[in-house]
C-alpha cells in the first residue's frame, strides 16, 4: 500500500496508528508538540481491547516491565487508618491477568520506541492550517513547513488542534463532567505503601496516591468544580494556589503532598470532559483517541479504547486498499457503538467517583467494602472489564 499520511500527536493513539500504517506500508510522519517523548505522570489501569491490540504488536512484555502490580486498592480516613478497600487481584482474575497498572508514559513510550525507524517523528511542532483539495491535503506547521499527506488523523488528545481546524470549536464536543484533574510526582516522598493505590476522600474532593519502584510517588487530585470557564488553564503557578486553597483544611498526609505540590516542576491540570461528536472523520481528515472519543478518566479505559481506534483505523484502510472513505465509513461504524457505550458508563459513574456529600462518601466506601467482603467485585466490575467488543482481524 502506498500513501502519505500525517498523524498529529506522538501520544498514545498516534504512535499505535503509526505503528500499525507502517506495517501495511504507509508512508508515515508524526507531528508531535512537545519536544520530546514525555517521562513521569499519572498511572493509568491498562486492560481490554488495548491490552488485546498490544498482544497483537507483541509489547505485553515490554509494558509488563513497567506494571506496578498492584495488590490494594485501600481507602483511608483522615488518621490514614484503612476504611475500605478492594483486593486488586480479584480484578486480576476477573481479566485472566490480563490487566496491568503503569503510568501512561510507559504505554507511550513502548509504542513509540516499537515505531520503524523509517516513520518519522518530528518533536517540536504542530499543524497549523490544513487544506483539503480533491488528492490531498495541504499543511503547514507552525515551524513554517509546508506538505502534502494524503490523508491527516488527529491524534492530538482532548485539546486536539486537527479538530479544531477541520470541525470547529472545542466547546461544540466538550462535555464538561464537572470535575478539575491534577496529577503530578514527588521524590523522596516520606510516605511510602508499595503495591497499593492509596485513596483518600472528603466531600467534592479526592486523592490517590501511588508509590512507585524508584523514589517517587505519583498522585493524583479531583475536585469538583461546576464552572467550565472559572480556572486558568495555562498557568502551573495559579493552578497550585488553586489545588493549595482546595485541599488546605484537608486530613490525612495533604500537608505533607501540598508540600511535595509546591516543588513539583511536572504538574498535570485539566478539566474532566468527554468528547462526543456526531462524525469522527471529514473528507480527508479521520480523528482519534482523545480527540474525538475521550471518555475521560472516569472510564478507567481510553488508553486501550485509543489503541483499538487507531488499531481499526489502520486495518480499515489495509482493507479498503485505501479507499479512504470507505475505510472512515467503516471505522466509525465498527467503534462507534462501542465508545457511546463506555462514555455512558463513565457519565453514569461521575456521581460516586467523587462523592459531594458526608454521606455520599459514607455510601461509597461502604459499598466497596460490602462488594470486596462478600466476593461481589465480579459484580461490580466483571461487564465493565470483560468487554464482548471484537476487534476486527486484518491479517
Ligand atoms: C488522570 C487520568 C487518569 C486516567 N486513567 C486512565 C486509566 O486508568 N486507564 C486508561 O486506559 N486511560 C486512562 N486515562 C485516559 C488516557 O490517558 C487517555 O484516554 C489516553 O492517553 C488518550 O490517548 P491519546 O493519544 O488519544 O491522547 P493523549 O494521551 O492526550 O496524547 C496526545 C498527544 O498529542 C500531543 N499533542 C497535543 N496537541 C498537539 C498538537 N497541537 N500538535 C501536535 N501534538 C499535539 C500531546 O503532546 C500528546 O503527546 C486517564 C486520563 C487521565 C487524565
Amino acid at each position: 500500500m502506498s500513501g502519505k499520511i500525517l498523524v498529529s500527536g506522538g501520544g498514545i493513539a498516534g504512535c499505535c496508528l503509526a505503528w500499525w500504517l507502517r506495517r501495511y506500508g504507509y508512508a508515515v510522519t508524526i507531528v508531535e508538540q512537545a519536544a520530546e517523548p514525555r517521562a513521569g505522570g499519572y498511572v493509568i489501569d491498562f486492560w481490554g481491547l488495548g491490552y488485546r491490540v498490544a498482544e497483537k504488536m507483541g509489547l505485553v512484555d515490554e509494558l509488563r516491565r513497567s506494571d506496578l502490580v498492584i495488590e490494594e486498592f485501600r481507602v483511608v480516613d483522615r488518621n490514614g487508618r484503612k476504611i475500605s478497600g478492594i483486593d486488586q487481584r480479584a480484578l486480576q482474575d476477573i481479566a485472566g491477568g490480563r490487566i496491568m497498572s503503569l503510568q501512561r508514559s510507559a504505554v507511550a513510550s513502548a509504542l513509540y520506541h516499537a515505531l520503524d525507524d523509517d516513520v518519522s517523528v518530528r518533536f517540536g511542532d504542530s499543524v497549523a492550517t490544513l487544506t483539503e483539495h480533491p488528492d490531498g491535503v495541504e499543511v503547514t506547521f507552525r515551524s513554517g513547513a509546508h506538505e502534502g499527506y494524503d490523508l491527516v488523523v488527529g491524534a492530538d488528545g482532548l485539546h486536539s488542534a486537527v479538530r479544531h481546524l477541520a470541525f470547529g470549536e472545542q466547546a461544540e464536543y466538550e462535555r464538561f463532567l464537572g470535575y478539575y484533574v491534577a496529577a503530578f510526582s514527588a521524590h523522596d516522598y516520606p510516605h511510602r505503601d508499595p503495591h497499593v493505590y492509596v485513596t483518600y476522600g472528603e466531600p467534592g474532593k479526592q486523592i490517590w496516591r501511588v508509590t512507585m519502584d524508584d523514589e517517587t510517588t505519583v498522585f493524583l487530585l479531583v475536585f469538583a468544580d461546576a464552572s467550565p470557564q472559572g480556572i486558568p488553564m495555562h498557568d502551573p503557578a495559579q493552578q497550585k494556589e488553586i489545588l493549595a486553597r482546595r485541599y488546605a483544611r484537608s486530613g490525612w498526609e495533604t500537608p505533607d503532598m501540598l508540600r511535595a505540590l509546591a516543588a513539583t516542576t511536572d504538574l498535570y491540570f485539566d478539566r474532566v470532559s468527554q468528547i462526543v461528536m456526531p462524525r469522527w472523520t471529514k473528507g480527508r481528515v479521520a480523528l482519534i483517541g482523545d480527540a474525538c472519543a475521550c471518555p475521560s478518566l472516569l472510564a478507567g479505559e481510553g488508553s486501550a479504547m485509543a489503541m483499538a481506534e487507531a488499531y481499526t483505523l489502520a486495518g480499515e484502510l489495509h482493507a479498503a486498499s485505501g479507499d479512504h472513505a470507505a475505510a472512515f465509513a467503516a471505522y466509525e461504524q465498527l467503534l462507534r457503538p462501542y465508545v457511546e457505550r463506555k462514555q455512558k458508563a463513565a457519565r453514569g459513574f461521575a456521581a460516586s467517583f467523587v462523592p459531594q456529600s458526608a454521606l455520599a462518601l459514607w455510601l461509597r466506601n461502604t459499598s466497596i467494602n460490602v462488594a470486596n467482603t462478600l466476593g461481589l467485585t465480579r459484580l461490580l466490575f466483571g461487564a465493565q472489564i470483560n468487554d464482548r467488543q471484537a476487534l476486527g482481524d486484518y491479517r
